[in-house]
């Protein structure tokens, strides 16, 4: 299928079924994508969106496989579809809840009282996880407000699966370091004496965006600091506490977008996060100067193509594409998920 045929298709198709169709595009995704999207956003807010708008029956969500199972989640009642099965992510890989449930077993034997929390970015077999054990999900965003609601509950918190994102909201929090200990489920015991885990208030599970750490830096903060004197600079808390250190700045790709609203015109702003974010925000506010702190994308979200949201589109209501959460894991998942919406 050539790219002009993939645009008669999808123009067709959104033509022929209205509002019954919605496509939702995750910020990360590349122009051509967006250009079809009904709604652009965040993983959250694009699953809420799929469950809002009643009338739409089919959603296609272009963005990654944990996306399209939290919007089947929270819209049970809808078709979900992803444009290519294969559109994974690594850091909501590096949870396998075989290992989460051996490292819990071991976290929770002295009788602590301990909340789990998932990162929304993760599979929704660890959100089930979670929801079974009195846990609950957070965002990049509202993570310190979600971390005061467990240990509201409990005196320790297992967090899973992004350790900058823990960090950083650790560090926010003021718990001193040596109370955040990190599970590396590679090792024997998570690598994690008894002692050490006696006194952890936060248990990190060692996991990571590839985007995110350890590709910025704070050597790539000076180095642009350098380059573009009085430049501001806000990076995403899936980068080490260091890079957030260095940029002065940090927040949810729905915070960076706050910021670049509030930057007065001729204003200079260098974005640490996925470089499609940054490029659109930069063409879409000509009279700022905006630039990446270094060009990355994300491998995964790139395999979202025009090609294939057309190929979906000729799929409607087969299983071909349809993304389904089996019904005891979406029913658990689900109530960790509405534990966070009702924080
Ligand atoms: S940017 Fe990072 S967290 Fe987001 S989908 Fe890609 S690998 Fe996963």
């Amino acid at each position: 299928m050539t790219r002009e045929e993939a645009r008669k298709i999808i123009e067709e198709k959104k033509q022929e079924l209205g509002r019954g169709l919605i496509i939702l595009g995750h910020h990360y995704q590349s122009d051509e994508v967006i250009a079809y999207a009904d709604f652009v956003g965040d993983s959250l807010e694009l699953a809420r969106k799929a469950s809002q708008v009643e009338e739409a029956g089919h959603i296609v969500f272009c963005g990654v496989f944990f996306m399209a199972e939290s919007a089947a989640i929270l819209a049970p009642d809808k078709s979900v579809y992803i444009p290519d099965f294969s559109a994974g992510c690594p850091l909501a890989d590096m949870a396998e809840p075989g290992a989460v449930q051996k490292a819990w077993e071991v976290i929770t034997k002295d009788g602590a009282g301990v909340v789990p929390v998932t990162y929304v970015n993760s599979s929704a077999r660890i959100k089930a996880f979670c929801g079974r054990h009195g846990g609950i999900v957070c965002t990049s965003g509202n993570a310190r407000q979600i971390f005061e609601w467990a240990f509201e509950r409990a005196d320790r918190i297992f967090f899973m699966p992004d350790m900058n994102l823990g960090r950083n909201t650790a560090r926010q929090m003021g718990i001193p370091e040596e109370q955040v200990v990190l599970w590396d489920p590679e090792k024997e015991h998570g690598g994690l004496g008894s002692e050490e885990l006696a006194r952890a208030r936060l248990v990190l599970w060692k996991g990571w965006c590839p985007v995110h750490w350890p590709t910025f830096t704070p050597e790539d903060v000076r180095m642009l600091k350098e380059k573009h004197p009085g430049i501001d600079v806000i990076v995403h808390p899936e980068s080490d506490p260091q890079t957030v250190d260095a940029s002065g700045r940090s927040g949810s790709t729905a915070r960076i977008l706050e910021v670049v609203k509030a930057t007065p015109p001729g204003g200079k702003l260098a974005i640490g996060t996925e470089a499609n974010l940054v490029k659109r925000a930069a063409r879409e506010n000509p009279s700022l100067t905006i630039v990446p702190l270094r060009e990355v994308y994300c491998e995964d979200m790139a395999r979202i193509t025009l090609e294939k949201l057309a190929l979906v589109l000729l799929h409607l209501g087969e299983d071909t594409f349809r993304v389904t959460v089996e019904p005891d894991i979406a029913r658990d998942a689900l109530s960790a998920l509405e534990r966070m919406l009702r924080v």
